[in-house]
């Protein structure tokens, strides 16, 4: 195997064997562009380092080989003291880590070399011991573990002994007396002294950048990141070159247009007389890079020539950095550059007007994880807030308003017109009219799929959840020490998670407004807004899923067809049963006899023909998948403790509750030790008799009646929880009968399909597909029942030791697990199709919005996703890119 790469050897592709650095240093080496030369040990050495927890066999003896030919391309040997060649040593993985792994510059000098380095820059003694100090502190750090903070003492203890405050006030002789110093705390920590030998400095500083893989820094960055732990990391050995050497000297930054908004043109900062570091460590002022054609017109021009060449060869926003040495220009580093979401969108329709790229390239240069960052509203952080606590960001968006701590509070407070934040341990279905009269929503528990999560989702409202070091009372929170009471202000973010003190300014979405038909005129020729415009069509015209929402009110299903949502794919009818009609349900519950319970039906009736008439209307002419009720009963009735409580409190004054001593009794009776595997879903309709009948009565009903009115409805009726064929056709044979009789004669067709929601259902689809005009992937509790984890329970109580073992990188209730609930969903859709060809699949669970998921689901061939409103766009979005990119993958 071989190790190491001269830069001549690489090119840009190789970014898995030498890193992003060392490919395109590479790269810019083999356009003849000014690269010092160097060579690049391979990540596969990295992980052969780590995987022995030592040597690697023949890297030492490739390292001699090319260090040889780089000696001889230089005319210098490594550590010569008459003239020394002295080398970086640079980490670069596959992918950019910013400041997570280590580098060690100027390797190769010694006491000796130091002399020889000093008369390399024409005598500059001062230079050739600050250089030296330099290696020492950082090898001392990388290499060795000594506390960095050591070397900063001694530092600031030399400027206190001179009277300064600035390092470059330290001359020639206070520099070697650092050194001195230097080498003492080297020595106190290691217990030997700083390695003289070049040779063996180089090693040593190769296998640190090569442990820097697993520093934990760079742990928790590619956890955050989701970049794999396995890749390690390469290793760049590169001729040092000086940005330090004088004013004719110096170091700089440029993008070859701007990162933040996509303008048009160079960007960049220089700082003249410095290294690298200086710049990142802001120790001066940089000036903006138009400032180095006045400095040095000649080696701005070739930058300016150079990155033309890297723009066009790359044809993308390419990033560099830079050294002027002594009126001499070399690249350290390019990159294709990183961006905010609106540069991304922008320069890729500015690379499509400049004939660069194509609209299907266009497409895959942003994402939709980009395009939602643009439809939240954000806050302006510019005043720097001070952030009291994080949770998990649960819903996108930035929020401020007055705390409350229960739902009638949140309603009250905002009818007031005031802004409301509330705050919660974890939130119900009760809590639904102060979930939507607030601006956001904390919570001290739960995860990303809790029902605050899921129901803020689909509201498109910021939420916070599992902020757990919140703790919640009646009128007030505490963190820490610090106390919030019911009124005071609060802002959350719901993409960082984060919670601050006080009203933080928000700006809203002009990406929002745009698809809401809404436009402030102030964006009217927003760049911006005109580049997701064109994506966005493009990818409608690519895509071959379709995209569906998740609705169950008329507004929600209004909005989402302006979001460009093809209809409903999963209207969920339990929303419906709560407020007012609370005491219907009550009524079917408790009902003694037939009689009583068919008059709770009967009363249900034309409120759930009128919730249909009105989602129908909205989606006229598009499919509408309703699904008949899903959770338990008891999810409907008050809490066993509030109701034990009430009725306790009620005899002890000596009173006769006999409606609470009812619901007592049936919530008793009906409770269970795992709801979410009890009395619900299709088990409902099987066991409570007329209940399915009346919502499939109803939505008959409500689809004629729009027929009546001219209108075009599309209803299907979509059965929960089905595990087994035999559920289904019972069912299916009682709709098929009331279907016919209201619908019969009217020209109104109502399908009837199923849910793909328990694992049994997805292993015998090709049986359940005799029953079932259509699938739809309940992905929330396929997961929770493939993996047996707890939907509302496991990502806030130890998903963390999950992610940190490894065992997966990201939640699978948030993006599908492939190779598990994916295979679930591979089969059925495969088996289903082999026994009813034409079977119609989508996908309605929280994976159908999520861009990952949505490659995976136009790969395993679906017809549709289903997601709630805010996220159609994204869907559409990502649904096109999908296509774009299994398109090329079919041309190769
Ligand atoms: C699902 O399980 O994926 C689903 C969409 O149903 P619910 O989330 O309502 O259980
Ligand atoms: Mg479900």
């Amino acid at each position: 195997m071989k190790f190491v790469y001269d830069f001549a050897e690489g090119n840009k592709d190789l970014k898995d064997l030498l890193g992003g650095k060392g490919a395109n240093l590479a790269e810019m080496t083999n356009l003849g562009l000014p690269v010092p030369p160097g060579f690049t040990i391979t990540t596969e050495a990295c992980q052969q380092y780590l995987r022995n927890g030592q040597h690697v066999d023949g890297l030492a003896g490739e390292i001699d080989t090319h260090l040889e030919a780089l000696e001889s391309a230089m005319g210098r040997r490594l550590g010569d003291p008459a003239d020394p060649l002295l080398v970086s040593v640079r980490s670069g993985a596959k992918f950019s880590m910013p400041g997570m792994m280590e580098t060690v510059l100027n390797v190769g000098l010694n006491d000796a070399s130091v002399a020889g380095l000093s008369r390399q820059a024409g005598g500059n003694d001062r230079f050739a011991w600050d250089s030296y100090r330099r290696l020492i502190q950082m090898f001392g750090k990388t290499v060795c573990d000594v506390p960095g903070h050591e070397f900063e003492d001694a530092l600031h203890e030399a400027k206190t002994a001179k009277g300064v405050t600035d390092d470059v006030q330290l001359d020639a002789e206070d520099l070697r007396a650092l050194v001195t110093a230097y080498k003492k705390v080297f020595v106190k920590h290691t217990g030997h002294d700083f390695p003289q030998d070049p040779r063996e400095q180089l090693d040593l500083a190769v296998e640190a950048v090569f442990r820097s893989w697993n520093a934990d820094r760079a742990v928790l960055y590619r956890r955050q990141e989701r970049i794999p732990t396995d890749l390690g990391t390469a290793v760049n050995v590169v001729a040092m070159v000086f940005g330090n050497l004088g004013s004719d000297s110096g170091t700089g930054v440029a993008f070859t247009r701007d990162p933040a908004t996509g303008e048009q043109g160079v960007y960049g900062d220089y700082l003249a007389n410095a290294q690298g570091e200086d710049v990142v460590a802001g120790i001066r002022n940089t000036l903006p890079l138009a400032d180095l054609e006045q400095l040095d017109k000649t080696s701005y021009d070739e930058l300016m020539r150079i990155m033309a060449t890297l723009e066009g060869h790359y044809r993308d926003l390419c990033d560099i950095e830079f050294t002027i040495e002594r009126g001499k220009l070399w690249m350290l580093q390019t990159r294709v550059g990183k961006r905010t979401a609106a540069a991304a969108f922008t320069i890729a329709a500015q690379l499509v007007d400049e004939g660069v790229i194509d609209l299907d390239e266009a497409l895959t240069r942003v994402s939709g994880a980009q395009l939602a960052q643009l439809m939240f509203p954000r806050f302006d952080l510019s005043g720097s807030p001070e952030s009291i606590t994080r949770g998990v960001g649960a819903s996108p968006g930035a929020a401020y308003g007055q705390v409350v701590f229960t739902s009638q509070q949140a309603v009250e407070v905002a009818a007031e017109g005031r802004p409301v934040i509330l705050v919660r341990r974890e939130t119900n279905p009760d809590d639904l009219p102060g979930m939507i009269a607030a601006n956001g929503i904390l919570t001290s528990r739960g995860g990303k799929t809790s029902h605050a999560a899921v129901v803020a989702r689909g509201m498109g409202k910021t939420c916070v959840c599992g902020a757990d070091d919140v703790a919640v009372s009646q009128d007030s929170f505490a963190v820490g020490e610090a106390v919030v009471r019911e009124g005071d202000v609060i802002s959350i973010d719901g993409t960082t998670g984060r919670v601050y003190l006080g009203e933080v300014p928000v700006r809203p979405s002009e990406v929002v407004q745009y698809f809401e038909g809404d436009l402030d005129p102030a964006h009217a020729n927003d760049p911006l807004v005109a580049a997701v415009h064109r994506l966005i069509t493009h990818a409608d015209e690519k895509r071959r899923l379709t995209v569906r929402t998740n609705a169950d009110t008329g507004a929600d299903a209004a909005r989402a067809r302006r979001f460009g949502a093809q209809g409903i794919g999963l209207c969920r009818t339990e929303h419906m049963f709560l407020g007012d009609r609370r005491e219907l349900v009550e009524r079917l519950i408790l009902a003694r006899n037939e009689t009583e319970r068919n008059e709770a039906l009967v009363a249900l009736q034309p409120l759930q023909r009128a919730d249909f008439l009105e989602i129908f209307r909205e989606m006229n002419g598009l499919p509408v998948t309703v699904r008949l009720i899903d959770p338990p009963l008891h999810e409907f009735l008050p809490s066993l403790e509030e109701l034990a409580v009430k009725v306790a409190v009620a005899h002890e004054h000596g009173r006769h509750v006999e409606h609470d001593e009812q619901l007592l009794a049936a919530v008793r009776r009906m409770h269970e030790q795992n709801p979410m595997l009890g009395l619900r879903g299709v088990r409902l309709g099987l066991v409570i008799p007329g209940l399915f009948a009346m919502q499939v009565r109803a939505i008959a009903e409500a689809a004629v009646a729009l027929a009546a009115e001219g209108g075009n409805p599309r209803p299907e009726i979509m059965v929960p929880l089905v595990g087994a064929v035999q559920e289904l056709e019972t069912v299916r044979a009682e709709a098929e009968k009331i279907i016919s009789e209201v619908a019969g004669s009217s020209g109104v067709r109502i399908l009837i399909g199923t849910m793909i929601e328990v694992p049994r259902a997805a292993l015998t689809a090709g049986q359940i597909a005799e029953a079932a005009e259509f699938f739809s992937f309940g992905t929330n509790d396929l997961t929770q029942m493939a993996w047996g984890f707890s939907r509302d329970d496991v990502e806030g109580a130890f998903f963390w030791r999950y992610l940190e073992l490894g065992i997966f990188g990201i939640s699978p209730f948030e993006s599908i697990d492939a190779d598990g609930v994916g295979r679930l969903v591979t089969i059925a859709a495969e088996e289903g199709r082999a026994a009813r060809p034409g079977l119609k699949l989508g996908v309605c669970g929280e994976h159908g919005g999520d861009p990952d998921s949505v490659h995976f689901f136009h790969q395993v061939g679906l017809d549709y996703v289903s997601c709630s409103p805010f996220r159609v766009p994204i869907a559409r979005l990502e649904a096109g890119r999908a296509a774009v990119e299994s398109e090329g993958s079919d041309h190769r």
